[in-house]
């Protein structure tokens, strides 16, 4: 049995087990994705792959408009923004103390992105690098309308 993710829209695998507090999923796709990071934390070369894992799967389970919400949907988009247009290393820590005013960004079809069941969960770094890359772009274009915002937010809070 298969369902489609609430979040993210994937058809994953039905079962019962725990979602995250607010990035609402299915519980199947939750699942998975604590597999995918599993693998990828204990290889240090897959690192960069990580981090892009963890910002896709955010911003397609944005959840509802609250404020720990608000700010992971922010946060992980001004972090796609920084290394896919701005093209500055994957995983360099923001200082975000000085950017507090967020507003929640109403969330895109994701009918057309890839989803974590994109990410092969065995096979080489090489396979998995790639794959962690086009998902990170792939939702970075789904959020296409509200790129000027975080490109805004971006140049609010400066990068160092
Ligand atoms: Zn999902």
């Amino acid at each position: 049995m298969s369902e489609p993710c609430i979040g993210c829209g994937a058809k994953i695998a039905k079962i019962d087990g725990p979602i995250h507090r607010y990035m609402t999923s299915a519980p199947g796709c939750w699942a998975r994705y604590g597999e995918l990071l599993g693998i990828l934390s204990i290889e240090p070369r897959l690192q960069a792959a990580r981090q892009m894992c963890v910002d896709a799967y955010a911003v397609t389970h944005p959840g509802r408009p609250n404020p720990q919400a608000i700010r992971s949907v922010a946060v992980h988009l001004l972090n796609l923004h920084d290394y896919l247009v701005r093209l500055r290393p994957v995983g360099v820590p923001r200082l975000l103390g000085r950017k507090r005013d967020f507003h929640w960004l109403h969330p895109p079809s994701f009918r057309s992105t890839r989803t974590v069941v994109d990410i092969p969960l065995s096979g080489s770094d090489d396979s998995i690098a790639p794959a962690a890359r086009a998902w990170a772009e792939s939702v970075w274009e789904a959020w296409s309308g509200h790129h000027a915002q975080i490109a805004t937010w971006s140049a609010e809070q400066g990068t160092s």
